[in-house]
C-alpha cells in the first residue's frame, strides 16, 4: 500500500530522503515534508472529521436521501452537498418553500 499525502490524500509517496536533508517525503501531488512541517494534529483531525462527514453524505446519497440547499435547490452530488454546507452553513433534507 502506498502511502498517502497528509494534506491532500491524493499524492503517492515518491521519494524519501534521509537527514540530514530538510526534505524527508516528496509527494507525486508535489507536496513535501521534512522535520516540523507535518500538518499539526488538530488540522488532520478537522481533515478527518470532514472525511468522515463526507463519507456519511455519500452513503446517504447511496441510499437515496434527498438532500437541499437552504434556497430549495436540489443538491444531487456529495461536492454540491459539501459546496452548500461551506457557502451557508446549512443544508435540509425537504425542500423549503
Ligand atoms: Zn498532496
Amino acid at each position: 500500500m502506498n502511502k498517502r499525502c497528509p494534506t491532500c490524500k491524493k499524492g503517492e509517496l515518491a521519494t524519501t530522503t534521509s537527514a540530514p536533508m530538510p526534505v524527508t517525503a516528496v509527494y507525486s501531488c508535489g507536496h513535501a515534508f521534512g522535520p516540523g512541517t507535518e500538518p499539526p494534529p488538530d488540522a488532520a483531525a478537522a481533515r478527518a472529521k470532514a472525511e468522515i462527514l463526507i463519507a456519511e453524505i455519500r452513503d446517504a446519497l447511496r441510499r437515496g436521501v434527498k438532500h437541499y440547499a437552504v434556497d430549495g435547490r436540489p443538491l444531487t452530488t456529495d461536492l454540491e452537498i459539501v459546496e452548500a454546507l461551506r457557502h451557508d452553513g446549512e443544508i435540509t433534507f425537504e425542500p423549503r418553500r
